[in-house]
């Protein structure tokens, strides 16, 4: 039976990096069926609304969505789309595997880790916020639960097995904020017992960021709570060469949304320069995902077969002269 996956080609070089994306998929013959919607400054174009009823209907029928960079207009009165989807879907795994590849600025070439960042409470709640009358103090709530903390874990060591990883490391500051960092550590090791094959490791996050800059070939999959695997995942990213190969996917129980980090670069839309491995990336993590993980491999293979030795045909971003559609024709050919 064919899969049908909801695809938001989003905005600015959004749909020039999704049609480049699905010209792999399809030379794939994956069986996947396409169903397109709109959301971001597209949508607010064609519906008057950032993410329109059919949108969200549509990934709620379908599980999965693969989705372009969206604009989120700037002034008051427009929360981040990707956070609204978050919470209505309750994707509180954001899942960011950092992957070296040929040919990109790094000081490392053998790096081949995750992050997987807990996405729904830590410090990044809506409530709990607040300022006084003078304006000089503020208050920020970090709220932690068993249950958010559990799932997350779980989730790691789910992963962690189903790809034959041998490590996961719970980042955390048990040592100073004892009762939220304190509580999301003490599951961690409850979890960790439920796993004797995958070897447990707990770090602090100021030496977690030192470690990751020295020797991040030690790390397999890091697991951590909001606000530090925000910025865990981009100093991995980083490590990497930055975000025109960094993917990202939001998971949870009855839905998936897979991305590219980077957004919609307005600044080279409708150029045709706009570099679609990052958007490739994360339909790789989604092939992974549908339990076609042979498939996802190819794609990584093609992706890294082009970036050694087909140079020229790749995007300027990757030191290359090529446009996007050059740079799918060249992994089509190397699938
Ligand atoms: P950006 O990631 O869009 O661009 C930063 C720089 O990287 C630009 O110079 C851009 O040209 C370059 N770049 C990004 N992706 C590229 C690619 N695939 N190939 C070649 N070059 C690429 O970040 P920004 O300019 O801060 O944000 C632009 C818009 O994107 C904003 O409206 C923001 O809200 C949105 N955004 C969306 C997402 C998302 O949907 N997941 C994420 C980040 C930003």
């Amino acid at each position: 039976m064919s899969q049908t996956i909801a695809v938001l080609k989003g905005d600015g070089i959004g749909p020039e990096i999704m049609d480049a994306t699905l010209r792999v998929l399809d030379a794939l013959d994956c069986g996947l069926t396409y169903e397109f919607f709109d959301a971001g400054l597209t949508a607010l174009e064609n519906h008057g609304t950032l993410i329109p009823a059919e949108t969200l209907e549509a990934i709620e029928k379908h599980r999965i969505a693969l989705k372009g960079p969206l604009t989120t207009p700037v002034g008051k009165g427009f929360s981040s789309i990707n956070v609204q989807l978050r919470r209505h879907f309750d994707l509180y795994a954001n899942v960011r595997p950092a992957i070296s590849f040929p040919g990109t600025r790094s000081r490392y070439d053998d790096i081949d880790l995750i992050t997987v960042r807990e996405n729904t409470e830590g410090a990044y709640l809506s409530e709990g916020q607040s300022i006084t009358d003078d304006g000089d103090t503020a208050l920020s709530t970090i709220r932690v639960t068993r249950q958010g903390s559990e799932r997350i874990v779980r989730y790691a060591f789910e992963l962690a097995r189903q790809r034959g990883r041998k490590k996961v490391t719970a980042v955390h500051k048990a040592n100073i904020i004892k009762t939220s960092s304190g509580l999301f550590l003490d599951v961690a090791r409850e979890v960790a017992g439920d796993y004797p094959e995958i070897e447990f490791q707990e770090m602090i996050v100021d030496n977690a960021c030192m470690q990751l800059v020295m020797n991040p070939q030690q790390f397999d999959v890091i697991v951590t709570t909001n606000l530090f695997g925000d910025i865990l995942s981009d100093l991995c990213a980083g490590l990497v060469g930055g975000l025109g190969l960094a993917p990202g996917a939001n998971i949870g129980a009855d839905a998936a949304i897979f991305e590219a980090v980077h957004g919609s670069a307005p600044d080279i839309a409708g150029r045709k320069i706009a570099n679609p491995c990052a958007l490739l990336l994360a339909a790789a993590d989604m092939l992974d995902h549908l339990d076609m993980v042979d498939k996802g491999a190819r794609v990584r293979g093609a992706i890294r077969e082009v970036l050694d030795s087909a140079r020229e045909q790749v995007t300027p971003d990757m030191g290359g002269s090529g446009t996007t559609d050059t740079f799918a024709d060249a992994l089509v050919a190397h699938l």
